[in-house]
């Protein structure tokens, strides 16, 4: 199972910069790499504009925003949010989904926040969004998209990483054929990961499976990925993730003997706290569950969302 993922072609080393360098993201390339199939764009290029190339800037106007160049001021709008639909249209399209994207900050194109926007009078502010990125989070409200900044911030990385996964999850599922039972297996599967995100998404989604087998399949699970993946979007909080460690616990009141009750409830009060990360909890809870094992339990992705290696429970 290994991912595709969009990426602006500049962070991985590719000379597409307008000034003809690249602006190369390590850990994306290197560690991320190995893990996903890498899906290089660049939309500049793309629409011909060729590197070495005059910069763009973002431009505040009554009807939108424009993209123009800095230098001449010739406007790339139209092609460059053509070319986002397109592409937005081409890589979400089976069987070849890619299951998320990485754009660059700051850039006009690629940028997904706080790109700078300028006025008639040149004053700037934060509140722009590349216009290639704007597309494609128009068309897919629900995917993930994070910048290469964002995922210094271990919390922000974790979670993008876990809904890509999720999202390739679903792919495969579409891939074999969703039916009523398979909807339900796949949200049984995923439960612990939306009951870290609070007990609301938790019980709305469980309403919408419940309807599944009472009418077209097809458009009930359309539904329930995009309020999954829009569930899965904010940072599952100590407190929730406590309330999951705790409630996973409880399947275990009777095969471990109070020792072990009081040592485990012991390191989820540390992570509750902030004194440990999630992974040490964790740990000693799969270890109890790897002595006493539950066939429910062991279809959790709560367990393992992604593969060990990134060690992504260890930064948050
Ligand atoms: S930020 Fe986007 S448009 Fe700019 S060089 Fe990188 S990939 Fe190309």
């Amino acid at each position: 199972m290994r991912p595709r993922l969009g990426i602006s072609a500049c962070l991985l080393g590719q000379p597409v910069r307008f000034d003809g360098g690249h602006k190369r993201a390590p850990w994306v390339a290197e560690t991320l790499g190995q893990f996903f199939d890498f899906v290089p764009l660049c939309p500049e290029m793309a629409i011909g504009l060729g590197a070495p190339r005059q910069t763009l800037r973002l431009k505040a106007v009554a009807d939108g925003v424009r993209a123009v160049g800095n230098r001449d001021g010739v406007d790339v709008s139209e092609a460059l949010t053509a070319f986002g639909r397109q592409t937005a249209a081409r890589l979400l399209a089976a069987p070849e989904r890619v299951a998320g994207f990485i754009v660059k900050k700051e850039s006009p194109s690629c940028g997904m926040a706080r790109v700078r926007l300028y006025g008639d009078n040149g004053i700037q502010s934060r509140e722009g969004v590349g216009l290639f990125t704007h597309e494609l989070l128009t068309a897919h409200p629900w995917l993930p998209v994070e910048e290469e900044g964002r995922l210094q911030d271990p919390a922000l990385r974790e979670n993008f990483i876990e809904r890509i996964y999720v999202c390739q999850r679903w792919w495969q599922l579409s891939v074999e054929g969703i039916t009523a039972a398979r909807l339900v297996a796949f949200h049984t599967e995923h439960k612990y990961m939306v009951m870290a995100r609070g007990a609301i998404p938790y019980r709305q989604l469980g309403q919408l499976v419940a309807t599944a087998g009472e009418g077209g399949i097809e458009a009930l699970a359309q539904r329930y990925f995009e309020a999954l993946m829009t569930a899965l979007r904010p940072l599952a909080s100590r407190g929730n993730h406590t309330n999951v460690l705790v409630h996973l616990m409880g399947y275990l009141k009777r095969q471990i003997v109070a020792r072990e009750k009081h040592e485990l409830l012991g390191l989820i009060d540390r992570y509750r706290l902030g004194g440990v990360p999630l992974v040490v909890p964790m740990t000693l809870l799969k270890h109890h569950l790897g002595r006493h094992p539950n066939a429910y339990l062991q279809q959790q992705h709560y367990f393992d969302p992604y593969p060990e290696a990134l060690q992504l429970r260890n930064g948050i």
